[in-house]
């Protein structure tokens, strides 16, 4: 398979998204800025942030100074963040994401993905989207953590298919079915969590196959993330790692290893969210919460 650190796969829009990218969850402010000005040192193409891990301001002043000090244009970076739960609605989130756009510091961005779900809300939310999308803000829109039903729901009240759907991937926790549906309906499915809450980092058999490659467990997880077809944006707060999570271009996973890593799937995510609806904060929608309603 011949993929390298450009590798783009084309959305539904005709979009080109790279393959691999980075993420920022649980980072503040000046620990995202530093990661990403070291993934863009290190190659990285895309970033993947949201409004509800507080760190956007971190992530526009990373991104305006990793840019500089790597000679790239804003359009050689495709950023992603995300329509926040507390947000949900056409108005609020019309509102809210002139506000991302400004602690970002760009003038649009690549992907907006609704976070969650939110039960009687994400339609909207999503017909907010559409508008920003057709008045040329955001260059491509998204889901996440939207099962079968809600995909199904949402498509029947959509003008535009979504083209992604980000949702808890990692050997452990395959997605199957959503998958299949995704690819049925020409959604790419990008994984989050992708290394897996360290239960997959320290899996024997993933650990005996990346010994006989030479390379590390979290090496053959994102190869294999990205040999199955799969968007993949794993965190890292340390230059080391971030830079070994982009090194996975010099190996391919044979068919069997392939195989064996598909056969772990737990099928076990790690948070559900049933009948998802954002319980709210009295102050209205704080910036830096983290936190999502179980
Ligand atoms: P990951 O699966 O990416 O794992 C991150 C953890 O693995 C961190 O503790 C990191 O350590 C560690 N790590 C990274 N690289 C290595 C390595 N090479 N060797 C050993 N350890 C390593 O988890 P995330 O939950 O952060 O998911 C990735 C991204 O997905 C998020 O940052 C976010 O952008 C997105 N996401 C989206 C969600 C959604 O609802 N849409 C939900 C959750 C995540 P350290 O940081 O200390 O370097």
């Amino acid at each position: 398979m011949d993929l390298n650190l450009e590798s783009t796969v084309r959305l539904n829009n005709g979009v080109d998204m790279p393959r691999l990218g980075m993420g920022v969850w649980r980072s503040d402010n000046a620990t995202a800025s530093q990661s990403v000005r070291w993934a863009l040192k290190h190659g990285y193409k895309a970033i993947d942030t949201a409004k509800q891990y507080g760190n956007e301001a971190g992530v526009g002043d990373g991104l305006a100074q990793g840019l500089a000090e790597n000679d790239l244009n804003r359009s050689d970076v495709f950023l992603t963040t995300k329509i926040f739960n507390g947000d949900a609605g056409y108005e609020s989130t019309i509102t809210a994401f002139e506000d991302q756009l400004a602690r970002l510091k760009t003038r649009y961005i690549d992907l907006v993905l609704i976070h969650w779900p939110v039960t009687g809300k994400y339609n909207e939310t999503w017909r907010a989207l559409e508008d920003l999308y057709m008045a040329g803000k955001i260059r491509a829109i998204g889901v996440s953590n939207f099962d079968i039903q809600r995909l199904r729901d949402l498509m029947k009240h959509a003008s535009i298919k979504p083209v992604i759907n980000q949702m808890e991937f990692n050997p452990l926790e395959q997605e199957t079915d959503i998958k299949d549906y995704c690819d049925r309906h020409n959604i790419q499915l990008e994984a989050w969590s992708p290394l897996g809450h360290g239960d997959a980092l320290n899996n024997e058999q993933i650990k005996q196959i990346a010994d006989k490659y030479n390379k590390s467990t979290a090496q053959v997880i994102i190869r294999w993330e990205l040999q199955r077809g799969i968007n993949t944006i794993p965190k890292s707060t340390h230059e080391e790692f971030i830079k070994e999570n982009a090194d996975v271009y010099d190996f391919a996973l044979s068919d069997e290893d392939m195989e064996l890593i598909n056969s772990l799937n737990l099928d076990k995510r790690s948070i559900w969210y049933g009948d998802f609806q954002w319980s709210g904060n009295p102050d209205g929608v704080a910036d830096s919460v983290d936190q999502w309603d179980k």
